[in-house]
């Protein structure tokens, strides 16, 4: 998506980071090197928890970001979880700035989910399914249950430029979505080619997933 975004308007793209029951965008911010977001580290400590255990991780360690405000005054939050997954980055960045810096965050330690016994996190399915030309980062995942079976269907939205293609085409992308999932999942999931913005766009992070299962 960034790609596309400097691409199409000419600009360069940098992540922010921020939550609301902290302060909102700047908690973190990519500076120009784009290798990971400078934590404002006079203002905010982090930690990396462990999500199952709360134990702190090393520096380095990939687990759930843990805030805590310094400067905030009348709400000040003290080791909050932010469910977001990261590790902290303590090496000289080229920029010259001193203060640490966090990975990018695609994922959070709540919306992994469970189907037929396998771990998946949304992400692994959103690099699965952009490795494929002519899809575009739109895309939700829907379970259901059936006859006891966990069923997965991915619906995705391809380029107009794809879907006003023959029917051939179309499937022939929906094949290579389908190997490419196979390959990243290790299970089948019923992939579904929808128009460009078909799939309802939410505002801040994404609902990517539906969970019909009756449990
Ligand atoms: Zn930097």
């Amino acid at each position: 998506m960034r790609r596309r975004i400097e691409q199409d308007s000419g600009v360069k793209a940098y992540d922010i980071y921020g939550l609301s029951e902290i302060i909102g965008p700047g908690v973190a911010s990519e500076c120009t090197a784009q290798a990971g977001l400078h934590i404002f580290e006079d203002h905010f400590y982090p930690e990396i928890i462990d999500p199952q255990t709360c134990q702190v991780l090393p520096d380095g360690q990939e687990g759930e970001l843990v805030l805590t405000t310094l400067s905030k005054w009348a709400m000040p939050m003290i080791r909050y979880r932010t469910r977001d997954i990261t590790n902290i980055i303590n090496e000289p960045c080229p920029c010259g700035r001193t203060i640490r810096r966090i990975k990018r965050i695609n994922r959070r330690s709540d919306d992994m989910f469970i189907i037929r016994g396998v771990n998946v996190f949304p992400s692994q399915i959103e690099e699965a399914l952009l490795s494929v030309e002519g899809t575009l980062p739109h895309y939700q995942i829907i379970l259901t249950r059936e006859k006891g079976l966990d069923m997965m269907e991915i619906q995705v939205e391809v380029t107009a430029q794809v879907f006003s293609d023959q029917i051939r085409a179309l499937e022939n992308l929906q094949a290579k979505l389908n190997s490419a999932v196979e390959h990243t999942l290790g299970i089948r999931a019923k992939i579904k080619l929808v128009e460009p913005h078909s799939i309802q766009r939410s505002e801040g992070k994404a609902k990517r997933l539906i969970d019909n299962r009756k449990l």
